[in-house]
């Protein structure tokens, strides 16, 4: 038998006759986050639309605990699997605790109506998702940020164990990306469920995946766990230069930082620093920063890190 709840077996899309990804193969387990990241148009989007049958492969397999999802019925794979989509399409006319409602349409009959424990499921995805303060209120009352939290209660309504999602956090401040990502992560280890979502922030997907599959023009170029994917060498390869990996002081997970030295080459810049009270520790600072190669900087911020590690509990 299959272990993997996803796999994906040298699988081609393509829009029209335009092929956009390339014979790309990954499978995740039973209870694993997983995040696709890579640069914009390397096929994050594309994929997540293969998954939930929007986009038919032109090549290769996609299964779902074994089973083909081309030979599934709708309401099967339904009832297997949640999707997120970005900007999600909404009738605006709803409430936002009709839309959450809909989540279990797969679970009903024809004929059959909503009863007490689906009232109750919506409601425990709604406060999970802290949309129950504004369940009355009218889709087209809502900002992109409350409807993309509305839409992720409708999938977890759904009750699904596997979750698909394209960029879940892309319209939330950074309070509610980390309370949905944090939420996501729960449910899927203590649920053991298995989510994959596109994450366009290294930062972000390092933290909360188990997995990293990194995307290069429509090929996978890693798949492994995020200290092993996020390095300044794969970063570079794939992304060019524009960004430096470090070790978050508190996690030691890679933390991806922007590279600034264009905006510090530019004597403006440092005409307005040596203006700045207090001026010569700025200057002093830009130096001592330039003047460091890499590797000693990597140690700082490693000794940073051991040094809070230390004196936390
Ligand atoms: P990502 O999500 O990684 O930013 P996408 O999967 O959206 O990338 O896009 C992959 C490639 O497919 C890009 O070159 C993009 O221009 C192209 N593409 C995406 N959607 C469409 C579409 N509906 N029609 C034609 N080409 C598309």
């Amino acid at each position: 038998m299959n272990e993997y709840e996803i796999n994906l077996k040298e699988v081609s899309l393509a829009y029209g006759n335009t092929e956009v990804v390339h014979r790309v193969s990954f499978g995740i387990k039973r209870g694993v986050f997983a995040g696709l990241v890579g640069p914009n148009g390397s096929g994050k989007s594309t994929i997540i639309k293969s998954l939930s049958r929007i986009l038919e492969p032109v090549y290769g397999q996609i299964s779902l605990r074994g089973q083909n999802i081309k030979n599934m019925k709708q309401k099967d794979l339904a009832r297997l699997l949640a999707v997120v989509p970005q900007n999600a399409v909404v009738p605006s006319l709803f409430s936002a605790f009709e839309i959450v409602l809909m989540g279990r349409n797969p679970h009903k009959g024809f004929l059959s109506y909503e009863d007490e424990k689906d009232m109750s499921i919506v409601r425990d995805a709604m406060e999970k998702t802290d949309t129950w303060r504004f369940r009355d209120r009218r889709i087209h009352e809502l900002s992109g940020g409350e409807i993309q939290s509305v839409v992720i209660a409708r999938a977890l309504t759904q009750d699904t164990d596997i979750i698909v999602l394209d960029e879940p956090t892309a319209a939330l401040d950074v309070a509610r990306q980390i309370e949905i990502l944090n939420f996501l992560r729960g449910h899927c280890k203590e649920r053991n469920k298995t989510i994959i979502a596109a994450i366009h922030d290294l930062n972000l997907a390092a933290h909360y995946c188990d997995r990293m599959i990194l995307l290069k023009k429509g090929d996978v170029f890693m798949n492994d766990a995020p200290s092993k994917v996020i390095t300044n060498e794969n970063l570079s390869e794939v992304y060019g230069s524009g960004s430096y990996v470090y070790p978050h002081p508190l996690s030691g997970l890679p933390a991806v930082l922007p590279m600034v030295e264009g905006i510090f080459h530019s004597q403006e810049v440092i005409a307005n620093l040596s203006d700045c009270a207090p001026s010569g520790l700025w200057l002093f600072w830009y130096l001592f920063r330039r003047a460091l190669p890499r590797a000693i900087d990597q140690r700082l911020s490693a000794f940073i890190y051991a040094y809070f590690r230390a004196e936390s509990p």
